[in-house]
């Protein structure tokens, strides 16, 4: 039976970062809706000028799009044992789509650790935050140096700071999570499958305590 891990919290709570640990230890893809959607808008693809409108304003692209997106992910053949999930779902319509494409391949969401951190710690952790062009791994310039300055310490690739990491943009990003994302903290404690993790301390402390949440093989 495949596992599929969905990682649910503000911008900047440290989604993607844990993902990246689980994915190693638990040796399962990590799909963040935010990476494909950049990758792309650096491809100039079609889909990607559409996101770009929405992502610079600092808005969620179109449920069908982005639906259209991950259901073409997941045909990858990476996705067999399943997936750990950073940023999909972001809305409960995404949430019904992603439960919908999850039974075809006989699976369901097993597992959504909610991470949680105050707003003042967001917006600090997304001003310094620096992410590589490439693979989209995120450092912070204080929290999470990379060992070279200013490159990746998988690929040394050049880091970047993101347009819509800028604190103006930021803020408009938390109230949208507010307003269609946190919608979705209920949508799972009813199916009894959310767990709340204090995303507050330091990324090995949130790595410690993911780990003991976790139940899958
Ligand atoms: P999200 O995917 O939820 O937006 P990220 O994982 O990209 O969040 O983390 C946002 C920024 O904060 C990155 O620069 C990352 O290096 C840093 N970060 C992640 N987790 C922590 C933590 N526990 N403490 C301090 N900084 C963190
Ligand atoms: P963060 O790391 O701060 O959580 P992401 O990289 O996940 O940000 O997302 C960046 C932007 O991409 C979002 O602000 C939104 O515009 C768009 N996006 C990402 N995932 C989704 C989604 N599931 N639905 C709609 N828009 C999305």
């Amino acid at each position: 039976m495949p596992t599929y891990i969905v990682l649910l919290g503000p911008p900047g709570a440290g989604k993607g970062t844990q993902a990246g640990i689980l994915s190693e230890k638990f040796k399962l893809p990590h799909i963040s809706s935010g990476d494909i959607f950049r990758e792309n808008i650096r491809n100039n693809t079609e889909m990607g000028k559409i996101a770009q409108t929405f992502i610079s304003k600092g808005e969620l692209v179109p449920d069908d799009v982005t639906v259209a997106m991950i259901r073409d992910r997941f045909k990858r053949p990476d996705c067999v044992r399943g997936a750990i999930l950073d940023g999909f779902p972001r809305t409960p319509p995404q949430a019904d789509s992603l439960a919908e494409m999850l039974r075809e391949f006989g699976g369901k969401v097993d597992l959504v650790p909610f991470i949680t951190a105050p707003a003042e710690a967001l917006i600090e952790r997304l001003a310094g935050r620096w992410s590589c062009k490439e693979c989209g791994h995120a450092f912070h310039s204080k929290f999470n140096p990379p060992k070279t300055p200013g490159h990746c310490d998988f690929d040394q690739s050049a880091l970047y700071q993101r347009d819509d990491d800028k604190p103006d943009t930021v803020k408009h990003r938390i109230d949208v999570y507010q307003q269609q994302t946190a919608p979705l903290i209920d949508y799972y404690k009813k199916g009894g499958i959310l767990t709340e993790v204090n995303g507050f301390g330091s990324i090995e402390e949130v790595a410690t305590l993911m780990n003991s949440i976790m139940c899958v093989e």
